[in-house]
């Protein structure tokens, strides 16, 4: 399974705007197949209730952000019962922007994960490094205590249930990307601290997405011959057009994979 995660950030401002594209989404999606690829939207919450029930298949919905209570006096704040009533599955956890903006540490974010598994919502949670802990050489022990955190304390089951999503900071709206070979290591890592912390089996069912500037052009590189499982899109996912090539090019990656695992 390949994933396609499109965070749609503060865009779309009026009732109209979201209705406008939905309209183009429908249009751009309609006929593609896109077997093997899981294509999550990410909104802004006030707009579930426009786009619940009227997302095009396969495409599904999640959040962008949750508290880690289910209700209660948290002003501002969106429960992760409410998501899923408005029909997400998904929600995005521990994104650059809400560390760098609202303060959100390791501890945070794992309390979310925590509520988000309880609620049956698929985290997909962000980790990277800065671009001054990349120049100081800390980008492997950063992904490290990340990992280490997020995980800590949760069953095999529990784990395989986690979506990271590689982020470097400063690849994130910058239109700069890391190198492929760059890329692969972080994944390697990944996979070394989990098999670690779990067993090989578990560490190979926990998806690990690229994210940072995405684009088509540059989704080989940045994806697929890094043998990453899918990517987390931002600004791109604001063109449905742009995401429905991007996920046909996953569906065939994936399909070629499974033929050479097959032979
Ligand atoms: C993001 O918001 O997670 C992201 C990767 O943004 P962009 O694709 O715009 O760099």
């Amino acid at each position: 399974m390949k994933y396609l995660i499109g965070n749609l950030k503060m865009n779309l401002l009026s009732p109209d705007d979201v209705r406008q594209y939905l309209t183009v989404l429908e249009r751009e999606t309609r006929g593609h197949l896109l077997e093997g690829v899981e294509y999550v939207l990410c909104p802004a919450s006030i707009h579930f209730g426009l786009m619940q029930g009227k997302m095009p298949s396969p495409i599904k919905l999640g959040g962008q952000d949750m508290f880690w209570e289910k209700e209660g006096s948290y002003t501002g704040e969106i429960s992760p019962i409410m998501l899923k009533q408005y029909g997400a599955e998904y929600v995005i956890l521990g994104h650059s922007e809400r560390r760098l903006y609202f303060g959100e540490t390791n501890d945070i974010v794992r309390r979310k994960i925590d509520m988000a598994l309880k609620q049956m919502l698929r985290p997909i949670v962000c980790i990277g490094e800065t671009s001054d802990e990349r120049s100081a050489g800390k980008t492997g022990a950063v992904i490290e205590e990340a990992i280490r955190s997020i995980f800590d304390g949760f069953s095999r089951m529990q784990a395989e249930k986690i979506i990271i999503a590689y982020e470097p900071r400063w690849a994130i709206g910058t239109d700069t990307t890391p190198e492929t070979a760059d890329i692969m290591e972080v994944k390697i890592l990944i996979r070394r601290v989990l098999s670690q912390m779990f067993d090989l089996k578990t560490a190979d069912r926990v998806p690990v997405l690229y994210g940072g500037s995405v684009k088509q052009a540059l989704l080989p590189r940045v994806c697929i011959e890094a043998g990453m499982d899918g990517v987390l899109v931002g600004r791109e996912s604001l063109f449905p057009y742009e995401m429905t090539k991007m996920a046909e090019m996953l569906s065939q990656s994936g399909a070629e994979e499974d033929n050479k695992q097959e032979e």
